[in-house]
């Protein structure tokens, strides 16, 4: 008799796994995807474990086995284990982020009635009779179905009438939302010189969509599909003709949806690297050949690459997988937003055509679907994705590379598990061996931090390439001294607001801005504005009683979109029509107050009417490739002006800009948080890198009320050490991350005493623990609001604690499924 250990999908079993026994003839393997019954519910689990003894003493059977072969490695299993111990998630929630797309099923429940069973003369509810009349009409049906024709109570009614033996319930599974996609394609069924004659002979005849057809498949060399076909104007009835002479076939094929079908790739070679480059390099390169060789090789390297921005990073991660791939690996890249970074996939796809597969949310079920079952083949050589991609099942990995290390969408935030993807990327590393490669031009605190204390491996790149046509200039004339200096990253001016409002400048350009925008624009050069805010006004206020327009359901107030004349809030989206007068006091005088993007694009509009003006930020993106869309038209210079949010920060490569102005440095500067001003010199020096990257130069101009502020002074010299020694001398004496480890535990409710009630109940378990535990290092704050207090209609209160092993203390500890608990939360707001 075998057993099994499974993780079962309910949401609330933590890291557990629960005992099944195996019935003999079923061939069960690790990881094999199977139906249990959980409770009185079927339910989807995954194999852990497989031993001769079960850790309970009744067990129930294992019913089915779901995909005939294992979904996952060891080391997957393995991973899943660390991360729902870790981020105290339920265990099959974390499996499922390494499962085939669409996976997870719902399980539906089917009522009917009990056959033989005489209802006459019982006694019944209303809803009950109702329900009784639409079983009988409808016959078994679906309790979703069933509530939407009878309501609510129909659910009541059909528990209680089960439980009186009138009705049977019974649990199915939806079916798979996707699966493989097959297509009708034609092909040659006799050999090309055959064909080529029968063409003549149909040509003679003037059967001249058959002959088109023949033509088409000839000059293919392959099958052409059904939907092909109607672009030449041939019909099923043709190729059916052609099949009853015995010249084509029709068959059903698997198709691939490939999310990469249109792109083509220029093949570049590759450049000769710079001295720093080379440098990096040759570290990287060893550490490779080791990891080939399995020796010299404890556990395997991790390196920080921190390169200002456009040093040429990029290009050492497609080295590092071109020796990978040497080495008969196969490599992940991932990048914080896939759909901000075409320019990565161009890169990497004319370095290794048709080897790359690409995987993130935006692509539909279908393409996730194919590109997920092709990578697990081994199709390719390289994944690049978001950070769900670090799951993808890339076999016999080597490689591992995080771009952009330092950036916030690597944190899950919800659902759960809340993991951040550089932590799991190191765990994945020491179970396959992968070389693991971080880059940044900004690099997280704490990554810098473990570095400096050898944990990471620090590679620097501090000067710019600046390439012209072919020719690289790159920067082994300069002396040492001017590459400390950052040589040839932009110039950074700072320019002071109060001393233009001081002097009567109340525009939204400073008069430096203006002035360096007018000289840009008549030079035919492109600029970008940034403004880490959307909307035209984000406050929006009575003049005469001081009444400001807040949600209804959150408590912040609203931004006014001129582009929709609408008032919206940007917690729930909920959207209003601004409002004629003071719903307070009915006065007409409301003023618009505070900038965003929209604002940003008026004011250009006005000032600059020749300029040609285009704004980049969520409410201009929705679909799959507007962003690609808006890139693609800046980079073909049929805009002048570019207007953004942070998304214009990321990456990307414009060589045309040579003006950078942000319109406000201040945006987050206040904000309650200990990350705030590292987000405000990672915002920044993203920005200001975004300038200067052809051969034209470039500047930056950076307007702020905080001139003073260590961040933008930081940015301002391109100086991240400086930021960096700052910074961790404030986090070290207030012992924030990485001098200590933090949990954020938040409960919400419609009902503000009682979420205040659950708040502080919680609090003081947490402090009993840590009490009788004597655990000095851990520290409790609050329970306090949290900075916004409610958010559609509900109250939110929060806990944090920073103590040095965040799962260990919370292990024993019940919390209720209703609390958010987080683990090293990436923001306390
Ligand atoms: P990063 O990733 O650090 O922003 P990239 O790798 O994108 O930098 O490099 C910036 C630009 O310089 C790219 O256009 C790239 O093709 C080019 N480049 C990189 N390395 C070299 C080199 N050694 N010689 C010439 N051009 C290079
Ligand atoms: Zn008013
Ligand atoms: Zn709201």
């Amino acid at each position: 008799m075998r057993f099994a250990e499974v993780a079962v999908d309910a949401p609330w079993t933590r890291n557990r796994t629960f005992s099944y026994s195996v019935p003999e003839h079923l061939p069960l393997e690790l990881a094999h995807s199977v139906w249990v019954p959980f409770g009185r519910r079927v339910v989807q689990g995954i194999v852990f474990e497989i031993t001769p003894h079960p850790a309970v003493e009744e067990t129930k059977e294992i019913i089915s086995v779901i995909d005939p072969s294992p979904l996952l490695t060891p080391s997957h299993l393995e991973l899943a284990r660390w991360i729902s111990q870790h981020y105290l998630a339920s265990l099959f929630d974390t499996t499922a982020l390494m499962l085939p797309p669409g996976f997870r099923r719902r399980v539906l429940a089917y009522y009917s009635l009990k056959p033989g069973v005489d209802v006459t003369g019982l006694s019944l509810s209303p809803p009950q009779s109702k329900l009784l009349e639409y079983l009988q009409k409808e016959g078994p049906s679906e309790l979703r179905n069933i509530k939407k024709a009878l309501g609510g109570k129909a659910a009541t009614a059909a528990e209680q009438l089960s439980r009186r033996g009138l009705l049977v319930r019974e649990w199915n599974w939806a079916r798979p939302s996707v699966g493989p996609k097959f297509a009708s394609v034609v092909r040659l069924a006799v050999s090309k010189q055959e064909a080529v004659d029968q063409l003549k002979a149909l040509n003679d005849r003037r059967a001249t969509r058959q002959s088109a057809l023949l033509e088409a498949l000839l000059q293919r060399d392959g099958p052409v599909s059904m939907s092909e076909l109607k672009d030449i104007s041939v019909g099923l009835p043709s190729a059916r003709a052609l099949e009853a002479r015995g010249l084509v076939a029709i068959e059903r094929v698997r198709v691939h949806r490939d999310p990469l079908k249109f792109r083509r790739y220029e093949t570049i070679p590759p450049p000769v690297l710079n001295q720093h480059q080379q440098e990096a390099w040759e570290a990287i390169s060893q550490e490779l050949k080791a990891a080939e060789a399995k020796k010299d090789r404890q556990e395997p390297a991790v390196f920080l690459l921190h390169g200002v921005t456009g040093s040429g990073k990029t290009e050492l991660y497609l080295r590092a997988l071109g020796q990978a791939v040497a080495n008969g690996k196969k490599g992940l890249v991932l990048v914080p937003e896939i759909s901000l970074t075409p320019q990565t996939i161009q890169r990497f796809g004319s370095r290794f055509p048709n080897r790359v597969a690409v995987l993130h949310s935006k692509l539909s079920l279908g393409e996730q679907f194919d590109e997920w079952w092709q990578i697990k083949e081994g199709e390719f050589d390289v994944v690049i994705g978001s950070r769900s991609a670090l799951f993808a099942p890339q076999p016999n990995l080597g490689l591992i590379v995080i771009d952009e290390e330092h950036d916030t969408s690597y944190k899950q935030t919800d659902p759960s598990p809340r993991y951040h993807t550089r932590e799991v990327a190191l765990k994945l590393a020491r179970l396959t061996g992968a070389t693991l490669i971080m880059g940044s031009a900004t690099p997280d605190v704490s990554s810098y931090y473990r570095a400096s204390r050898e944990e990471f491996r620090l590679l620097e790149l501090p000067t710019r390439i600046v390439t012209n046509g072919s020719a690289a200039h790159t920067d082994q004339q300069l002396s040492p001294m001017k590459l400390e200096q950052n040589s040839l990253l932009p110039g950074v001016e700072v320019v002071d607001q109060r001393t233009e409002l001081k002097e009567g400048n109340r525009s939204i350009f400073s008069r430096t801005l203006a002035y360096a925008m007018d000289s840009a624009l008549s030079a035919g050069e492109q600029i970008i504005l940034f403004l880490n805010r959307r909307g035209s006004a984000t406050f929006i206020q009575c003049r005469e009683c001081g009444h400001s327009l807040r949600c209804r359901r959150c408590d912040v107030s609203l931004t006014y979109h001129s582009a929709w004349k609408r008032l919206v809030c940007h917690h729930c989206g909920y959207k209003a029509s601004p409002p004629g007068a003071c719903p307070r006091c009915g006065s007409s005088r409301i003023s618009y107050l505070g900038i965003g993007t929209q604002r940003v694009e008026e004011e250009v509009v006005g000032r600059f009417p020749e300029a040609r003006v285009l704004r980049w930020d969520r409410d201009v993106t929705r679909g799959k490739l507007s962003h690609e869309k808006i890139l693609e038209k800046f980079l073909a210079h049929e805009a002048d002006v570019l207007i953004g949010t942070q998304m214009i920060a990321k990456g990307l490569h414009m060589p045309r800009v040579t003006l950078v102005g942000v319109i406000s440095a201040d945006v987050g500067i206040n904000l309650p948080d200990f990350r705030a001003g590292e987000r405000v010199f990672q915002v920044l020096s993203q920005v200001a890198g975004r300038a200067g990257r052809g051969p034209l130069g470039g500047r930056v101009i950076v307007q702020t009320f905080n001139p003073r502020h260590y961040a933008i002074v930081a940015a301002a010299h391109h100086d991240y050490r400086g930021f960096y020694n700052q910074e961790i001398g404030y986090r070290r004496h207030h012992g924030y991350p990485p001098f200590n480890n933090m949990v954020r535990l938040v409960y919400s409710h419609t009902n503000t005493s009682y979420a205040q009630r659950e708040a502080s109940r919680m609090s003081r378990l947490l402090v009993r623990e840590r009490d009788s535990r004597g655990l000095p290092d851990t520290h409790i704050l609050g329970p306090m609001p949290c900075f916004v207090p409610r958010v559609r209609g509900r109250y939110r209160w929060q806990i944090l604690v920073r103590t040095p092993n965040p799962s260990g203390f919370l292990e024993n500890i019940d919390v209720p499924e209703r609390w958010v608990v987080d683990i090293d939360p990436l923001s306390l707001l």
